[in-house]
């Protein structure tokens, strides 16, 4: 992995409760309707991404290998 990411958030699953953006305020911002969006380029460790993906409360971030497209989170089969 070239240790960039892509992020996505399902904003059908997206409750607003900020825990990605006060996680990883260099990889989330909230849009006008207090939903989550991942920034691109984004600025933050991948680790941290990866921490915030796994502290939403409803799974709504994915993230992805940007080179090779393999899922890190959440992991195949979840
Ligand atoms: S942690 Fe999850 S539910 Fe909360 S704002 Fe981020 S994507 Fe939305």
């Amino acid at each position: 992995m070239d240790g960039r990411v892509r992020i996505r958030v399902d904003h059908g699953l997206c409750v607003g409760n900020a825990m990605c953006v006060a996680l990883a305020p260099g990889a989330f911002a909230h849009n006008a309707d207090r939903q989550s969006e991942p920034l691109d380029p984004y600025d933050e460790a991948v680790d941290t991404i990866l921490d915030a993906a796994a502290s939403c409360p409803t799974g709504a971030i994915r993230v992805e290998d940007a080179g090779t497209g393999e899922w890190l989170f959440p992991p195949r089969g979840s």
